[in-house]
C-alpha cells in the first residue's frame, strides 16, 4: 500500500497548485488524477491546427491569485496584458466599444456606459436609471438574479441587458443566478480599469500554468499520478485509507480539489453527504478554434451581445492570416452542427473569411452555475470531516467557476491544512 503525508485528488489548477504548495512546505503529496493527461477544465490539447487549450482562458487584471502564481512559476512572460477596451458587436452589428478610464477608479464602468454605443441615448439613460435603483436596493440572500430585477427594475431592456451581459461574464443566465453572488462578482471585476483588464494568456495553458506546476512537485519530492482517480473514502486511525484505481493509499489528510459531480460518488457513509450541492444537466461551452483574414489589425479581443458566441479572441497573430478562438454557450442541449452555423453567420457578419475547416469542442457543463441553492451548499459540514479539506473553482465565494477561483481555492486549502498541522 502506497502512504503519503497528504492525497491530492483531482489535478485540475486547484489540486495542482495545493500540491506545489504542501510539496514545497516539506509534506509527502500524492496528486491522483483521472485522466491521463492534467488541468481538468483548462487544458492543451492536441488538434489537426497544433496545439490548441480547450477553450480561451480571459484573465483579468483582478485575478491576483493568477498572476501572483505566474511571477512565482516564471510564466509571467507569457502573459499579455490588453488596453481596458472591450469592443461589442450586437446582433452582427458593430456595436461601439466598453472603454474603461484608468482614472475613473471605482466609478470605471459607469462612466464608460456614456460612450457604449450598443443601446440607443435614450436606452442608455434606462439602463443608467435602473441601475441606480438596483444599487439603491441590493439583493437579499438567497434572491435570485431573475426575482431582484422583477421587484426593482423597471425596464423590459434590463433584463435583456443583464442575461446578455451574464451570458458574456458567467456564460450563464442572469435569471437564475445567486443575486448577491452576481453582483459581488461584478463589483470585484469591474472595481477599477485595471481591475477589468484583460490579461490573455500567449502560450498554450500547458507553458503558463500546467508543466511550471508538474515541475515544481516533481522538485519538491511530491508524486503525481494520471489515471488513477479515488474511489473510495474510509477512516483508518486519525487518517484515511482510500481506494483508488491503482490500489489502497495510507494517507494523514485527504484534499479534494473535485468538481461538485464528483463529490456524490465518494460521499457514501461520509457525515456530510446531504450537504453536498444540487446538480442538475445543463448546456455547453463551445470553443471554435479557425484561421481567418478580416480581423481588424490591433484588437486582441471581439465581445458579441445577443449572439450563443460570447468572445472571439486573437491566439497567434501572422502578417494576413489570424488565428481566433471563438467561445460560445448553450444554457441547453449541444448541436455541433448548429454551432458550426451559427459561427459561419457570424464570421459572415463580421467580415472575417475562414480559411480551413474551423476545429470544434464542445464540453457540457454539468452544474448550473450558482444558483442560490448551489450557492447555499454546506461547505462548512464537508470540511468539519477531521482531515479532510476542499478546493476547486466552485468553492469560492467571490469568483466562482474561474481559474482565479481555481488558484485561491488551491492555495487557501493548502495554507489551512498547513496551519493545522502546525497547531497538532
Ligand atoms: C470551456 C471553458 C472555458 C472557460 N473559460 C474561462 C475563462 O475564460 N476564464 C476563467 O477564469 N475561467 C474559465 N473557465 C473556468 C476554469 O477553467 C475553471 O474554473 C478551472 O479550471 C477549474 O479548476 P478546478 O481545479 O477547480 O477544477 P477542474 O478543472 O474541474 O479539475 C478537477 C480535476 O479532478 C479530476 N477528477 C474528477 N474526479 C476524480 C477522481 N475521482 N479522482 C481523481 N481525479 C478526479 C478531473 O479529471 C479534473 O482534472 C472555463 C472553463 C471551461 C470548461
Amino acid at each position: 500500500m502506497t502512504r503519503a503525508d497528504v492525497l491530492v485528488a483531482g489535478a485540475g489548477l486547484a489540486g495542482l497548485v495545493a500540491a506545489r504548495e504542501l510539496a514545497r512546505a516539506g509534506r509527502r503529496v500524492l496528486l491522483l488524477e483521472r485522466r491521463a493527461r492534467p488541468g481538468g477544465s483548462a487544458c492543451s490539447l492536441p488538434s489537426p491546427m497544433g496545439e490548441v487549450d480547450n477553450s480561451f482562458h480571459l484573465m483579468l487584471g483582478c485575478y491576483k491569485a493568477c498572476l501572483d502564481l505566474c511571477d512565482k512559476l516564471g510564466s509571467a512572460g507569457h502573459l499579455l496584458r490588453a488596453p481596458a477596451v472591450y469592443p461589442l458587436s450586437h446582433m452582427g452589428k458593430a456595436g461601439g466599444e466598453l472603454r474603461l478610464h484608468p482614472l475613473a477608479g471605482p466609478l470605471a464602468l459607469p462612466f464608460a456606459l456614456p460612450g457604449w454605443s450598443t443601446y440607443s441615448p435614450a436606452e442608455r439613460l434606462g439602463l443608467a436609471r435602473d441601475g441606480l435603483r438596483l444599487l439603491r436596493h441590493p439583493p437579499r440572500a438567497g434572491q435570485t438574479v431573475g426575482d431582484w430585477l422583477e421587484d426593482k427594475a423597471q425596464g423590459k431592456l434590463t433584463r435583456r441587458f443583464f442575461d446578455e451581459w451574464s451570458r458574456s461574464v458567467f456564460n450563464a443566465e442572469a435569471q437564475g443566478m445567486d443575486a448577491p453572488l452576481f453582483l459581488r462578482s461584478l463589483r470585484t471585476m469591474f472595481a477599477s480599469a485595471r481591475a477589468a483588464q484583460p490579461v490573455l494568456c500567449r502560450r498554450p495553458l500547458r507553458e503558463v500554468f500546467l508543466d511550471p506546476l508538474l515541475r515544481d512537485i516533481h522538485e519538491a519530492g511530491g508524486e503525481v499520478r494520471f489515471g488513477s482517480a479515488l474511489k473510495a473514502i474510509q477512516r483508518e486511525g486519525r487518517g484515511f485509507r482510500l481506494g483508488t484505481t491503482e490500489g489502497d493509499v495510507a494517507a494523514s489528510r485527504l484534499l479534494l480539489a473535485l468538481p461538485p459531480e464528483a463529490l456524490p460518488a465518494l460521499a457514501d457513509g461520509r457525515p456530510w453527504r446531504s450537504a453536498l450541492p444540487p446538480l442538475q444537466p445543463t448546456g455547453a461551452i463551445v470553443t471554435l478554434h479557425a484561421r481567418l483574414r478580416g480581423w481588424s489589425g490591433q484588437r486582441f479581443l471581439q465581445g458579441f451581445f445577443g449572439s450563443p458566441w460570447q468572445f472571439a479572441f486573437r491566439t497567434r497573430i501572422q502578417p494576413v492570416v489570424q488565428e481566433v478562438q471563438l467561445v460560445g454557450s448553450a444554457l441547453e442541449g449541444n448541436d455541433r452542427e448548429a454551432w458550426r452555423r451559427s459561427a459561419q453567420d457570424l464570421f459572415r457578419q463580421m467580415g472575417w473569411q475562414v480559411l480551413e475547416e474551423p476545429w470544434l469542442i464542445a464540453q457540457q457543463r454539468p452544474f448550473p452555475l450558482q444558483s442560490p441553492a448551489f450557492q447555499a451548499c454546506r461547505r462548512g459540514e464537508i470540511e468539519a470531516e477531521p482531515g479532510l479539506w476542499l478546493a476547486g473553482a466552485w468553492c469560492d465565494p467571490d469568483l466562482p467557476l474561474t481559474l482565479e477561483a481555481a488558484v485561491g481555492s488551491g492555495q487557501r486549502a493548502a495554507r489551512k491544512m498547513l496551519a493545522d498541522s502546525v497547531r497538532e
